[in-house]
């Protein structure tokens, strides 16, 4: 009998992978479309909506980086990133062609089936909509089981929204979406302020059978909740994608340590009432 980990279950072992594609989306941020080679034990590589891969490259280091969607045409894996430091820096400079390895899929993701039978409110910042895109593609893929489902995004200009290409097939679906942003450019007709705003104006038609998915800076996230909780939506249907710094993934470390958990293993989305007493605190 063996004692080896198999590699599948080995936090370790790293996939290889290339940069098969990539999508421009706004200035110094970029889609790349990864084909991931699944490791020799495993037949499929699978990612849940919410989870995160480790995207290592040799000679300068690794960076946590959302699963923003999947192709099947392709058989890629997109991620969509900001350039901000060594590693997302090197990835935009090595672009198309680039082999890297990758870690994942880590963590938690979002809580897609104890969703089913409710509305479901999404609420994104940002880059924030880049773990939400799978969420949202599962929702409208099983549009049947939901009630309503509304995307709030926010951006700083009208250039910044992301994925905008795939917002009429979104509302095609049944997507009600919402959009804002901190500054308006010339043409731009839609809302302008804060996401916060929108959430204010949120009126779910049950609260108590609306569930809400946010991601975005912390800030954002805490008033969202706060307005979300005020509009009679339960504390335990508010779920939040929470970014700390991350060395291992897997729970080992410590680096990402909010309270008892580990936002590696026990997020990144993790329950509003469990993590709140966590998010007052600053700086942890
Ligand atoms: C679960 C998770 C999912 C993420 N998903 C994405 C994603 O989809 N797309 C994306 O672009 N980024 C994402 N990030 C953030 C990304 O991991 C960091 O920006 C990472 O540091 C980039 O690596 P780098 O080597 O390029 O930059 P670094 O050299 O590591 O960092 C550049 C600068 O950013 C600061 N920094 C590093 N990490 C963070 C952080 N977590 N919050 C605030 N500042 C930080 C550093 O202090 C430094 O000043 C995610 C992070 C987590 C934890």
């Amino acid at each position: 009998m063996s004692t080896l980990i198999p590699p599948s279950q080995s936090p370790w072992l790293a996939h290889r992978a290339t940069v098969k594609e990539i999508t421009p989306e706004y200035y110094g941020v970029n889609t790349y479309h990864l084909r991931i080679e699944p490791l020799p034990d495993q037949r499929t590589y699978d990612v849940a909506p919410g989870q995160f891969n480790m995207l290592y490259l040799p000679g300068v280091g690794e960076a946590a980086i959302s699963v923003s969607g999947r192709n099947h045409d392709d058989d890629t894996w997109s991620h969509t990133v900001r350039t901000a430091g060594g590693v997302t820096r090197t990835l935009e400079q090595l672009g198309q062609g680039a082999p890297l390895a990758v870690r994942g899929p880590f963590g938690r993701g979002w809580p897609m089936e104890a969703a089913v039978g409710r509305d479901l409110v999404f609420v994104a910042g940002g880059i924030g909509l880049a773990p939400l895109r799978p969420a949202v593609a599962w929702a409208l893929a099983h549009r049947s089981q939901f009630g309503r489902i509304t995307l709030i995004y926010g951006a700083r200009l009208p250039g910044a929204l992301l994925y905008a290409r795939e917002y009429d097939a979104w509302q095609q679906q049944g997507l009600q979406l919402q959009s804002t942003v901190d500054r308006a450019e010339s043409g731009w007709l839609g809302n302008v302020g804060v996401v916060t705003l929108l959430v204010d104006r949120l009126r779910p038609l049950n609260p108590q059978q609306t569930t809400l998915f946010a991601c975005g800076p912390e800030i954002m996230m805490r008033f969202v909740a706060n307005s979300a909780l005020a509009r009679g939506i339960p504390a335990e249907r508010l779920w939040l994608s929470l970014e700390r710094n991350m060395q291992c993934a897997a729970g080992f470390c410590g680096h990402c340590q909010l309270g008892p958990a580990f936002v590696c293993r026990d997020g990144p989305v993790m329950r509003h009432d469990y993590i709140a007493p966590y998010l007052e605190v600053e700086a942890l």
